[in-house]
């Protein structure tokens, strides 16, 4: 969300930034609800104010004074009951409108119309030639009996999957793997609900607008995230954080839950778009401040890079365009790490920052040096996201014999191993 007084002063700004990311606003209704809102709440403070001066004098004024006293406070009462109400209703619609105004990309931040139009600002390794034919990840799969499509279908419907053997061994090597590169790196983890409340949903910007993604539970009034930056930066709402514990640096591993509404027909084979999936992410909690928030976001960036590169998989990194950025995301770089049944480069990894735009939703603040209470700012990032990891990785990894090849840094995780199937 973004601060009123803000769009005031900018709206001209905010227009365009929204016209940029494909954000219909109409920020005059905004700012007309805003000046009634003011001047009904001050009618009523004022009616307030004499009641309350009203209210004060009774006791003191003699006995046949006081009826006509208490006569004024009483005809007070429905005004105030009638102005109350017509608060009530404006605020609603004030914070509905405001909650779709998307927050603007940073200035640096290149415009275009979709995916299509992110830049690359950097190529890591080398993509691999095979001197044999090469199998896609679902016939590597299907080889060695490690993922099974048509009876994932049959438990959970579409874009449902099993693992088996060392594909769900190798699925848990990678998470593990990624939890502890990052506790080294000083991050801690949580471990935290994936059913959560409505607030953590709107908090973190993915309802209202969103809503068709999530699953939702009627009945418990309870959605399943699609990804744990949902619980784990609703974790401090509602808190004044002390300045000097920012920045927090968390983790968390958690299924994840996408319906994927919307994308019939789309990325149909394999494993690359599913409903179910393992992430594990990092969140970053900071203080306002843009030069920490731009180092916090090369942090949460090159962390994951490591993370590929130790796995040896060859990636680009993207700046993502206008067009392609999220409703509350400021900035935006993806890894797209190469999977060779693709031919190309496809997502792995969204770095993301957000400035206040979910603190303010979520109420999360700290207090400055000088006693200012301000909102704090939110970063994240994808640590590893599995299956589709799993893609790049026996598909990079595989061998002419259908085994896939285990790099140094996750045998540890595999028993030592340095090849898994078929030989
Ligand atoms: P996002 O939170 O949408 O930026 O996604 C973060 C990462 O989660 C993506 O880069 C993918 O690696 C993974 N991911 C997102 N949606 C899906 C999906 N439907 N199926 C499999 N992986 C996904």
């Amino acid at each position: 969300m973004l601060d009123i007084k803000f769009i005031r002063e900018n709206k001209g700004l905010v227009e365009k930034a929204a016209k940029d990311k494909h954000f219909k606003v109409d920020l005059d209704s905004i700012l007309s609800l805003d000046d009634e809102l003011k001047s009904l709440q001050s009618q009523l403070e004022e009616l307030q104010s004499r009641r309350n001066a009203v209210s004060k004098k009774i006791p003191k004024v003699p006995p046949e004074e006081q009826e006509s006293l208490k006569a004024e406070v009483a005809e007070l009462k429905p005004r105030m009951d009638e102005l109350g109400g017509q608060v009530k209703v404006l605020q609603d619609q004030f914070n509905e409108k405001m909650l779709a105004v998307p927050a603007p990309a940073r200035a640096d931040v290149p415009v275009g119309k979709d995916d299509a139009e992110n830049v690359q600002v950097k190529t890591w390794g080398t993509l691999p030639s095979f001197d044999f034919k090469i199998r896609d990840h679902v016939e590597l799969g299907q080889l060695n009996d490690w993922i099974d499509i048509p009876r994932g279908v049959k438990l959970a419907g579409s874009r449902s999957y099993v693992l088996k053997g060392d594909a769900a061994r190798l699925e848990s090597a990678l998470l593990k793997f990624t939890l502890d590169h990052l506790y080294n790196k000083g991050y801690q983890q949580l471990s935290v609900p994936v059913l959560v409340k409505e607030d953590c949903m709107v908090g973190t910007g993915y309802f209202p607008n969103g809503r068709d993604q999530a699953y939702y539970i009627e009945r418990d009034e309870l959605a399943l995230v699609g990804t744990a930056e949902v619980p784990v930066a609703s974790y401090h709402s509602d808190e004044m954080l002390k300045e000097q514990d920012l920045p927090i640096r968390y983790m968390a591993q958690s299924s994840c839950f996408r319906r994927e509404a919307g994308t019939y027909g789309k990325d149909t084979h394999g494993l690359y778009r599913v409903h179910q999936f393992q992430k594990v992410e990092q969140v970053i909690i900071a203080k306002a401040d843009e030069a920490d928030s731009e180092a916090l976001h090369n942090e949460l960036l090159n962390n994951s890079e490591q993370i590929m590169q130790a796995l040896e998989l060859p990636y680009q990194v993207v700046y993502v365009c206008t067009g392609d950025l999220g409703q509350g995301q400021v900035r935006k770089h993806d890894i797209e790490t190469w999977m060779p049944s693709r031919n190309a480069y496809s997502e792995t990894h969204s770095c993301s920052t957000f400035h206040d735009f979910q603190a303010r939703r979520l109420k999360i603040r700290y207090k400055d040096s000088n006693k200012k209470k301000n909102f704090c700012y939110t970063l994240n990032n994808t640590a590893i996201a599995t299956p589709r990891v799993l893609i790049p990785f026996i598909e990079v990894h595989q061998q002419a014999d259908g085994s896939i090849f285990i790099p140094e840094a996750l045998r540890p995780y595999l028993n030592g191993q340095e090849f898994i199937g078929k030989k």
